[in-house]
């Protein structure tokens, strides 16, 4: 299956010279999301982790369908004041502006094996910014996955520190 056209491209969203890359189109064709996660899946079948983290909003839907299909815990980064719990937060910077994520402060335990998933890796801040919050609980990042890469926009050099899987590269 060439699951890049399943993907819909979106001249000038969310501003004027962006191509926004759409997932929702893959998402409701059935074979189409159930290829992802198989191959995501397939990934990372000899990597050694305890939980996976996803990131708001996106990441929740790679990330609890991936957890689902390993048979792992998974747990939601989200924008401020949406966790319920005791949280860390993180603040970082985007080209113009920054932004903040938590996590709930009893989600990882010292030592817990985490991998990363989110739909999309692009500059690599959002990535970056969620390993920073899992390391701050003592939590240990052995990989991060995502269904795409854009290249071209620094996310290998903000992600240097791990290890990488994704199944496009656009
Ligand atoms: P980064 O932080 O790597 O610059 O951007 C990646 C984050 O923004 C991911 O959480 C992803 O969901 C979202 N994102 C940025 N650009 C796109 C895009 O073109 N398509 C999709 N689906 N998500 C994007």
């Amino acid at each position: 299956m060439n699951l890049e056209e399943k993907l819909r491209k979106i001249p000038d969203f969310p501003e004027a010279g962006i191509t926004f890359i759409d997932i929702t189109t893959v998402l409701k064709d059935p074979d189409a999301f159930e290829e992802v996660i198989r191959q995501m899946l397939e990934q990372v079948k000899d990597l050694d982790f305890d939980i996976i983290v996803g990131s708001e909003s996106r990441g929740f839907i790679f990330g609890a369908a991936l957890a689902f299909a390993a048979h792992k815990g998974f747990v939601p980064v989200r924008k401020p004041n949406k966790l319920p719990a005791e949280t860390l937060s993180i603040d970082y910077d985007l080209e113009y502006g920054s932004n903040t994520l938590e996590i709930h402060r009893d989600a990882i335990k010292p030592g817990q094996k985490v991998l990363l998933v989110d739909d999309l890796l692009a500059t690599g801040g959002t990535a970056n910014a969620s390993c920073k919050l899992v390391e701050e609980l003592g939590g240990e990042i052995v990989g991060t996955s995502f269904f795409i890469e854009l290249s071209g926009l620094g996310g290998r050099e903000a992600l240097k520190d791990y290890e990488i899987y994704r199944l496009l590269e656009i």
